[in-house]
């Protein structure tokens, strides 16, 4: 596919064993909320140099980094998928991280998982969790920062319950913003 193709697309980059349903679950959503075409890539190892031992987790920093450096410089934005649990140097964990106006964002399942709060697995709240994530990030790479509303996408969330307090869509000065920069 010639770059020019991918102009204005959004890449779906699954690491490692990611399930594919969820890949294609994460490019639909995009489609819906940004109105334009997404591609699932083939999915690729979790680089090793990502991990921090002293944390026992992956640094989101690390893995937007190395986005950037596979990715050739097209103007598509990259949503990175992974279940690893992702932090940052100031942050104990992260559901997800992403460049403010640039090409790069990742979201992990890991802490939007059921179990992971020793609930049952439930497919719905997850999808449904990752989908308010994913669009969130995304809205950074196109410029967007947090919003006050709390059931506005582009509100910080840093526990699970603000996860689930939130919808998936932007509320309406938002929606201008995004409609204005998309
Ligand atoms: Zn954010
Ligand atoms: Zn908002």
């Amino acid at each position: 596919m010639p770059d020019s193709a991918l102009v204005d697309s959004i890449l779906v980059l699954p690491f490692g064993d990611f399930p594919e349903a969820v890949s294609y679950f994460v490019a639909g959503k995009v489609e819906e909320r940004f109105g334009r075409a997404a591609h699932v890539l083939e999915p690729v190892a979790l680089p090793e140099e990502t991990f921090v031992p002293a944390r026992s987790q992956y640094s989101s920093t690390l893995l937007l980094r190395y986005i950037l450096a596979r990715i050739p410089k097209t103007e598509s934005s990259v949503i990175g998928l992974t279940d690893v649990d992702l932090c940052t140097p100031v942050l104990a964990f992260v559901f997800g991280q992403a460049q403010l106006g640039g090409r790069a964002a990742v979201v992990s399942t890991h802490r939007l998982h059921q179990e992971y709060y020793g609930l049952p697995h439930n497919d719905a709240v997850l999808l449904e969790r990752l989908g308010k994530e994913v669009v969130h990030e995304l809205g950074h790479t196109c410029g967007m920062v947090h919003c006050q509303e709390r059931r506005c996408v582009m509100y910080f969330s840093n526990s699970i319950r603000e996860v689930d307090a939130k919808q998936d869509t932007f509320c309406p000065p938002c929606a201008r913003l995004a409609s204005a920069t998309l």
